[in-house]
């Protein structure tokens, strides 16, 4: 993770949405260019691949306010619910949101994240939390990634939390994921991947395993939101070959041997730390230095992570969990393309793949995660085409 692989003085050669060539500015100036070829003069920047943003949560309508000034007074969890706010809300959103008015919130959302020079992003549903808005979330994201140059690869997360009205009988709502959302997600191509948040007050190991299960019967592949809170065991989980642990705040000790072998990655989400003022952070040390695969992505999400920013991460995870500008880089591109298993077209700058570029206005990658609060991506490529 600590070798980026920098070429000083280099350059490349995009064609049609890919990357053709790329070396030292000699090496590359030797192609012959097409007539109507341009060429951007990156002199004195850092060029990278774009970020890949492999854990977000961008279907839902209004910011949590309530959360956000009751949690600064100290108020508790249940007594957030009770004024109103909380998840709750959002289901109560998105529920109430027309599919344009969703697909407008997540556009939105994907081009502030271009802005900070992402350019591959993961979107989940999951504050619909009914068959009928679980698909109608999905749809959104689908017509967003349509209106937009980026790559999108979209999650099926019903199995968020228990809604309301299942509170009383949860089997009845995994019974709901299993036998009618996870059909229709994968009958109408609407999602590649089921997500679990498999936690204390959500979803149980045995429940989560039978919706992982439905999952992987209907064809598609799976990920994990887990040891957020507590600890969990992960291999019962790992059976299902999830692309992605996410979260990892609380892993075992015992189960780092195993998760290094897995290519399973540990996907880190500092942002909800920081945004909920936590003091701890996820242990990237102990997870790197066991060989875990560990990528970062923002977990933008009203709630908890509120950012559409992978240069706010970079800083978080350098300051907060001790990891290096370089290793940190790596996690938000190339670890982020393995957690989409998107590796061989994204992440990287390599010829053969997408031509996904963000051009900094910084001297060196290290200021990526040592400037904050402020934004240096100066322009954008997804798959070739220009955004400033
Ligand atoms: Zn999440």
């Amino acid at each position: 993770m600590l070798d980026l692989g920098v070429v000083s003085d280099g350059a490349l050669l995009t064609h049609r949405g890919a990357i053709v060539a790329l070396g030292s500015t000699d090496e590359v100036g030797r192609h012959t260019l097409a007539a109507d070829a341009e060429e951007i003069d990156c002199r004195g920047k850092v060029v990278l691949p774009g970020f890949v943003d492999s854990h977000t949560h961008p279907v839902f309508t209004t910011p949590r306010l309530i959360d956000f000034e009751k949690r600064i007074a100290g108020a508790s969890y249940e007594q957030i619910a009770a004024a109103g706010g909380g998840i709750r809300s959002s289901i109560r959103g998105v529920r109430e949101a027309s599919v344009g008015q969703l697909a407008g919130h997540v556009l939105r959302a994907l081009q502030e994240m271009a802005r900070q020079g992402t350019t591959t992003v993961e979107a989940k549903s999951g504050y619909g939390l009914s068959l009928e808005s679980e698909l109608k979330s999905l749809q959104a994201i689908k017509i967003a990634s349509q209106g937009w140059e980026g790559t999108v690869v979209s999650t099926l997360l019903g199995a968020h939390v228990v809604p309301p009205e299942y509170r009383d009988r949860p089997e009845a709502y995994v019974a709901l994921i299993c036998e009618q959302m996870i059909p229709a997600a994968a009958g109408q191509k609407l999602a590649s991947y089921v997500d679990v948040f498999c936690e204390r007050g959500a979803f149980t190991p045995e429940q989560s395993a039978k919706i992982l299960r439905a999952a992987v019967e209907h064809g598609l592949k799976t990920r994990v939101h887990v040891c957020q809170l507590t600890e969990a065991e992960l291999a019962p989980l790992l059976e299902f070959h999830p692309a992605s642990f996410d979260h990892m705040d609380y892993v075992s000790e015992a189960d780092l041997p195993m998760l290094a072998q897995s290519p399973t990655v540990a996907t880190l989400l500092p942002a909800a730390n920081y945004f909920l003022g936590l003091d701890r952070f996820p242990d990237a040390r102990q997870l790197i230095d066991a060989g875990a695969a560990v990528a970062l992505a923002t977990d933008y999400n009203p709630g908890t992570s509120p950012t559409p920013s992978m240069p706010l991460v970079l800083s978080v995870a350098c300051t907060h969990m001790k990891m290096s500008p370089a290793e940190a880089i790596t996690a938000a591109t190339i670890n982020g393309a393995c957690a989409l298993q998107l590796q061989h077209r994204k992440g990287s700058l390599e010829p053969g793949k997408d031509a996904d570029i963000a051009i900094f206005d910084v001297q060196d990658y290290r200021e990526l995660a040592y400037w904050f609060g402020v934004n240096r991506c100066e322009r954008v490529y997804l798959r070739g085409t220009a955004r400033a």
